[in-house]
């Protein structure tokens, strides 16, 4: 059985077009994305992306959390200001609002990944920003987050690292706060081992984010802009602290020819995802949440729930499919998994979170990349399903 399951960490090739470029590259030296007079391969990713999201403005960094740092630092918040973030995120998210010298809020999230909006307008009146992480590119309800939030004058910048072609409504995740940041490490859609982007049609805040990412002295001017940009630019030299969390040429060169593979991606992605969550909602003992019906996902990964297993089912559910060869995550059962808030020890304080506690003690995370095929997603969906047998004893061949 073992040969057969698909390998799901590796990753696909870096699309051959990256090598030249990468080769004129290493023959130059030129590297730093400011030493280019011009058309810097980081210059060209920040224009070919906001022309890809249909924004204004793009600041490609070194990580999605540089993008979300700097996006906090860059709303200008008071000194201790409170970002209300959803409890169920990776801990780069509340660390990323530790760094810029704010105070995480946790709010609830539901059993279907997604953020709990009765608790979200309880606590929305303590925030003076809102960070809404798209945990697993899981969208939770944008409309009444940013009615809500608009309501209340609080600022929303989109935490969209695994939301990469993701769509509400048609309109593509990312593109709906102030601001929307991307992840392009290794395990997102698009791979180039580490980077970010930062995209917004706000002029002042991405003049900030543009020096304090490390656009000192005039090196600004080497950014694409508009008039409004310029002015923003002007406004703030000299008044920024720099960070330096820039992209490297040879990042850039990564990603670039990726761009173009992204709807493949999201199509694969999808089609490998349904195929799975189909397969196993069929089953008794697995719940998988449905979209939110204003959703259209981008998914790399399938998230469920074990429903009704004792700890110690769960615990042989586990085993059983990694001896088989599928690896499952149970996001609050691992020993200091970063998903689970209670191991934000670094936090002052954490509180008690009963709904999204018991969501991460039952909710399992199996990748499952695009570049599969669906009979590799059947082998891993019949794995699944003979070790849900296994543990509930519905599978007679197996009780010895
Ligand atoms: C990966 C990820 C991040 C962090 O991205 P980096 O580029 O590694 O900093 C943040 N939020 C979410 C939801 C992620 O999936």
């Amino acid at each position: 059985m073992n040969q057969a399951v698909p390998d799901v960490h590796t990753a696909e090739p870096i699309p051959a077009a990256a090598r030249s470029e990468i080769e004129r590259l290493l023959l130059t030296g030129d590297l730093f994305r400011y030493t280019a007079d011009a058309n810097a391969p980081v210059s060209l990713l920040e224009t070919e992306f906001a022309a890809l999201m249909g924004t204004r403005y793009a600041l490609a960094v070194s990580s999605c959390s540089a993008a979300l740092f700097l996006s906090l630092k860059a709303l200008g918040l008071k000194d201790k200001a409170r970002v209300l973030i959803p409890a169920f995120t990776f801990a780069a998210v509340p660390s990323a609002v530790v760094h810029a010298d704010c105070a995480p809020i946790l709010a609830e999230c539901a059993e279907n990944y997604r953020i709990d909006l009765e608790d979200f307008a309880r606590k929305l009146p303590q925030a003076d920003a809102v960070l809404i992480s798209h945990m697993r590119g899981h969208t939770s309800d944008m409309d009444a987050i940013l009615a809500l939030c608009e309501a209340a004058g609080t600022p929303v910048i989109e935490d969209a690292a695994h939301s990469l072609g993701t769509l509400w409504s048609g309109r593509k995740i990312g593109t709906l706060g102030r601001a929307g940041c991307f992840s392009f490490q290794s395990y997102k859609l698009v791979n180039a081992g580490e980077g970010g982007i930062l995209i917004t049609d706000d002029a002042d805040l991405v003049a900030r984010a543009i020096i304090m990412s490390g656009a000192y002295e005039h090196m600004w001017k080497k950014h694409k802009q508009d008039d409004a940009l310029t002015k923003a630019l002007t406004r703030w030299q000299n008044q920024l602290p720099l960070y330096n969390l820039r992209l490297s040429n040879l990042s850039a060169a990564i990603i670039r020819p990726q761009l173009a593979e992204i709807p493949r991606r999201v199509r694969d992605g999808l089609r490998n995802h349904d195929h799975v969550a189909a397969r196993l909602s069929a089953e008794p003992g697995f719940h998988v949440p449905p979209p939110l019906p204003q959703e259209e996902r981008a998914p790399d990964s399938l998230q469920f729930n074990l429903v009704g297993l004792t700890a110690l089912e769960q615990e042989g559910f586990a085993k059983t499919a990694a001896k088989n060869g599928v690896k499952v995550q149970i996001f609050g059962q691992s020993t200091d998994n970063a998903r689970a808030f209670w191991n934000w020890q670094f936090l002052d304080g954490i509180p008690d979170l009963p709904k999204t506690r018991a969501m991460l003690r039952q909710a399992c995370d199996v990748r499952l990349p695009s570049r599969l095929t669906l009979e590799d997603c059947d082998v891993i969906s019949d794995i699944l399903i003979d070790a849900m047998r296994t543990v509930t004893g519905r599978n007679q061949r197996n009780v010895a």
